[in-house]
């Protein structure tokens, strides 16, 4: 009997023990559930948004037609798929992300596009002043009428990423995890909704004020030319109502993406004082064929020109740079341009052959 409330005590321990181990596991199981349902959720989200990228990718394809790359662009060639890699897209990760971010938030873009106008406008006086100055060489024997009264001054300027900021469509691109197709770029010109690059108002009203014609030529596509005008007098960057300065693509038979012919008819009639642009296409022809070396060195070449009478503002999200690591095959599918654009880069380990 005294071995009695031994026994009880024993029984009671190895009872309360079982318990004890009875919720940890219970816990533990749950903890369990819970981590399934979560990674459940999880995959259900990557699933759909894995169906809205090949959605996406079919409509693009279904609507993709051969049309110009961007506005700054050279034909595109046909045939050939709009790519984009399905099992590689998230919304986190794009090509454009940190160049976007830059331009619509970094001190230093609106600093450096301030800084590219007001050199601009400085050498505006001096322009005017020589009357054998121009910003266009071909034009340099040609500089009067027929009647041998000089040629009345223009300035010419670009207008995406020199008048008109459009990294809201490249974050819309970079949101929606797709890429350029001439379909939603158009969508977003006819939505007007570029704003003004900083500094470029200030100049256009200076060069205006000192009677100096401000023509626009741009890579937007002749059907897309209303549109850019409401938006430039939205912005107020030309006058409502005013002569047409726009001079677009394909606007006349001649005036294709090699914005030369373009220079031209502008030299016809006026001493080019100033240009200015986003792209080396906006001041000499180093469109397809060119390579990145070849354009470097068409730069190279004209070096003395830039801050005197060229003024270059900063486009590190698309543009002629960015299309020659891929020989301008715009249609090439996305992990291709990223192969092609990784070939081009130099490292410590890279043989110096520049
Ligand atoms: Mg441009």
């Amino acid at each position: 009997m005294r071995l009695l409330p031994f026994f009880m005590t024993f029984v009671i321990v190895i009872f309360a023990s079982g318990c004890g181990t009875a919720v940890q596991e219970l816990a533990k199981a749950k903890q369990q559930q819970a981590n399934a349902e979560q990674a459940l959720a999880k995959a259900e989200k990557a699933a759909e948004g894995l169906r809205q990228v090949v959605e996406r990718v079919k409509n693009e394809q279904a609507t993709g037609k051969d049309e110009s790359n961007h506005s700054t662009g050279e034909d595109q060639d046909a045939g050939q798929p709009v790519g984009e890699s399905v099992d590689e897209a998230t919304p986190l990760v794009h090509e454009d992300l940190d160049a976007t971010a830059w331009v619509q938030t970094s001190a230093e873009y609106p600093s450096i596009t301030l800084q590219t106008y007001r050199a601009a406008k400085s050498r505006l006086d001096a322009a005017l002043a020589d009357s054998t100055w121009t910003a266009f060489a071909a034009q340099q024997d040609k500089l009067t009428d027929e009647d041998g009264k000089p040629l009345p001054p223009a300035v010419i300027l670009d207008v995406d990423e020199t008048v008109l900021d459009n990294s809201g469509f490249q974050a819309e691109l970079i949101i929606n995890g797709g890429e350029y197709t001439p379909d939603i770029w158009h969508a977003w010109v006819e939505k007007r909704k570029a704003r003004p690059v900083p500094g470029a108002k200030a100049f256009l009203d200076a060069c205006r004020s000192a009677g100096v014609t401000t023509y626009l030529v741009t890579n937007r596509e002749f059907k897309a030319e209303e549109a850019t005008r409401k938006n430039l007098e939205e912005l107020h960057l030309i006058p409502a109502g005013g002569a047409d300065v726009i001079l677009s693509k394909r606007e006349q038979e001649d005036w294709t993406s090699d914005k030369t012919s373009r220079r031209e008819f502008v030299a016809a009639t006026h001493r080019i004082l100033l240009m200015v642009g986003d792209d080396l296409n906006d001041f000499a022809y180093a469109g397809k064929n060119h390579t990145a070396a070849s354009r470097r060195k068409i730069a190279a070449e004209n070096n003395s020109l830039f801050g005197d009478k060229w003024f270059l503002l900063p486009n590190p999200n698309y543009g002629g740079w960015e299309r020659s690591l891929y020989e301008f095959n715009d249609r090439l599918p996305r992990e291709k341009k990223l192969q092609a654009k990784h070939a081009g880069l130099w490292t410590s380990e890279t043989v110096d052959s520049d």
